[in-house]
């Protein structure tokens, strides 16, 4: 059997090619992500369409994740350098005022042009992910002085965070916007929200998105978000951990306790979570990972997250495929371990819906007796995506007809999407034709007790309201 736990590989130079990605999908990607801050719209239409193809050919549904950039600040660009050197107490100056292609050993350019107005003498300043940290001495009009206090390398365009954050950009960028409007045209599955401060920014996004079958990301990187994530979880599909600048704002030594909390809080309230950043990050240039690495994916498995997320590893990185490949094998034992005590009850709740009682219902029976596996014939996905809320061992096979419903269910843990091409209409040649499915792809075998989950009305939306159990060859013939 596959592994439950999914993982999305990050597109990128290094990956974009049909045999990389066929290979990718053949090692264990089940999602991929389109990273916006490095490409527009109109240049991932082809890798998209490559996306599609290879599916196809390989009978697997996978989805496609665009990240949208957000509101990441960043330094401009040096005179005709590739990069400064700075020295720790030496002096340097972020000026809101100088142009793009303008900086030099003593100054840079922002992209934000109230950053002075927002800060205060003896804040700290993060670049390029807090390799580099400096103090403010002082504020006049555009110009920030700071003093190095750990120095480096500093590239052009790199990130500028505020440790503690609280700075207070608002809203979606214009870029988002446009970049949102022309990916909804494309048949993509998911966003995600960069820099998400509130409610108020994923309202923006679903404004844009319209009625549109998109899922909707929120990645956790400012601090803000922290204390508005009650609010974020229930409005969005997902919450992506994004440890990179969240660990830049926060503080890396929080990530742990805050990561745990994270996953905690998207589970309790139905909805998927990932974990990002540097799962693999020495993969980039070796072809084995640390011991840390591994320890990593494996706590984030053992903690019950959707998926792990490869940025650079398989973008930019020398092995994208070795990576997906470690990853795989690393969540397969991980599934098998104990699990850190992830029971959220749902005991004081009830369910107001009849799908989701059935999916409750179904992971409750399968739990307590001989079931081998589920199977839940769905139309939106929302059956599996209840089933898989739930701490449990059983495979969940979820099968639709619904191309889009096909691929979005590949991010959910535990769940298995399969594709049909119709549906049986009488009940029993509908049975028949999920335990054959199952049979072909050696999912369960004679004998075997599966579930099925389905509605009168088959091939309607919030239509479950059946729950039957049969065994492997010995169904009714019709
Ligand atoms: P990014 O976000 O890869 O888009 O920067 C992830 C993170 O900050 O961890
Ligand atoms: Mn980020």
């Amino acid at each position: 059997m596959r592994k439950r736990t999914k993982i999305i590989a990050t597109l990128g130079p290094s990956s974009s090619s049909p045999k990389i990605i066929s290979n990718l999908i053949k090692e264990g990607t089940d999602v991929f992500r389109i990273n916006l801050s490095h490409s527009n719209v109109s240049e991932i239409k082809n890798v998209i369409k490559i996306l599609k193809d290879a599916s196809m050919e390989l009978k697997r549904p996978v989805a496609t994740l665009i990240d949208l950039q957000g509101q990441k600040i960043r330094i401009k660009g040096f005179d005709n350098k590739e990069y400064i050197l700075l020295k720790a107490k030496s002096e340097f100056i972020l000026d809101a005022a100088l142009a793009d292609n303008k900086g030099t050993d003593l100054s840079v350019g922002l992209t934000y042009k109230d950053l002075p107005k927002q800060l205060d003498i003896g804040d700290e300043l993060l670049l390029s992910d807090a390799l580099i940290k400096l103090e403010v001495t002082n504020i006049q009009k555009s110009k920030i002085y700071t003093k190095v206090i750990r120095g480096g390398k500093l590239k052009p365009y790199q990130g500028v965070n505020k440790k503690g954050g609280g700075l207070s950009l608002k809203g979606i960028t214009e870029k988002d916007k446009k970049d949102l409007t022309s990916a909804a045209k494309l048949d993509i599955d998911y966003i995600a929200v960069s820099f998400v401060k509130d409610a108020n920014d994923i309202k923006a996004v679903k404004k844009i998105i319209g009625k549109k079958q998109i899922g909707i990301i929120a990645k956790i990187e400012r601090s803000e978000a922290l204390d508005n994530i009650d609010e974020i979880a229930k409005i969005s599909d997902g919450l992506l951990v994004a440890r990179g600048d969240l660990g830049v704002e926060i503080g890396i030594e929080q990530l742990p306790a805050v990561q745990d909390m994270l996953i905690r809080k998207a589970i309790s309230f139905d909805k998927i979570v990932i974990v990002a950043t540097q799962m693999m990050e020495s993969m980039i240039n070796n072809r084995v990972p640390t011991r840390a690495e591994v320890f990593d994916v494996a706590n984030a498995v053992t903690s019950g997250v959707d998926a792990v997320m490869l940025s650079a590893e398989t973008a930019i990185g020398s092995y994208p495929v070795d990576v997906i490949e470690e990853v795989s094998r690393i969540c397969e034992v991980a599934e098998k371990t104990n699990r850190k005590n992830l029971k959220i009850t749902r005991k004081d709740k009830s369910f107001v819906k009849t799908d989701q009682t059935i999916a409750m219902a179904a992971v409750y029976c399968a739990d307590k007796s001989n079931i081998k596996a589920i199977a839940t014939l769905t139309e939106t996905g929302s059956t599996p995506l209840w089933m898989s809320r739930i701490e449990s061992t059983i495979p969940i096979y979820a099968m639709t007809k619904n191309d889009r419903t096909s691929r979005r269910i590949c991010l959910l843990k535990g769940v298995y999407s399969m594709k049909l091409d119709d549906i049986e209409y009488v009940h029993a040649k509908a049975n028949k034709q999920v335990i054959d499915l199952m049979l072909e792809k050696g999912a369960v075998k004679k004998g075997d007790y599966v579930i099925i989950t389905k509605g009168d009305l088959m091939g309607t939306s919030g239509g479950t309201n059946a729950l039957k159990i049969v065994e492997v060859g010995n169904l009714i013939e019709v």
